[in-house]
């Protein structure tokens, strides 16, 4: 995705989806080196002309959610397809469930009391758990569903 869609790159991230943003490419040259399996989202018309003919969502609003109800839209996606919280937002990297007791002292007391269970990102190793972020990420989601189920019933 272009460097200008970093917060839907987080709410993708946050559902699971393997994203890679332009601004976070230190190598530069990133869309050299895209693999052609991956779908290009793009409000760039330069891009777009690039990859035409290739699986690409022209992103429209300036908005984030309404940018993730047209990449949903557009790409077919299902409920079934969301894996909320399987991803780190900020590097990309699968998290996995870790100890309860690792995470001693690396998240603020109350939040490990309150919490049954923790993940760990393998790449920066920041803590995620199922928090106010989590259940607001989630009712977005709920929220995009249901407006997708309302379209296709219209
Ligand atoms: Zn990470």
């Amino acid at each position: 995705m272009d460097a200008s869609l970093g917060k839907l790159g987080r709410l993708l991230r946050s559902a699971g989806f393997d994203t890679l943003c332009q601004h976070e490419c230190r190598q530069g040259r990133f869309w050299d080196r895209i693999e052609p399996e991956r779908v290009i989202l793009t409000r760039t018309q330069a891009i777009q002309r690039r990859f035409s003919g290739r699986s690409l969502v022209f992103i429209k609003n300036n908005d984030p959610l309404r940018q993730l109800q047209q990449v949903v839209t557009e790409q077919g996606i299902l409920k079934e397809d969301i894996h909320p919280f399987s991803r780190c937002i900020v590097c990309n990297a699968a998290i996995v469930k870790v100890d309860k007791r690792s995470v001693w002292g690396r998240v603020p007391a109350y939040v490990w009391h309150h919490y049954p269970a923790f993940n760990e990102c393998r790449c920066c190793h920041r803590i995620f758990w199922a928090g106010s972020h989590h259940d607001r990420v989630c009712r977005k989601f709920e929220t995009i569903f249901q407006n997708e189920e309302r379209q296709s019933h219209a």
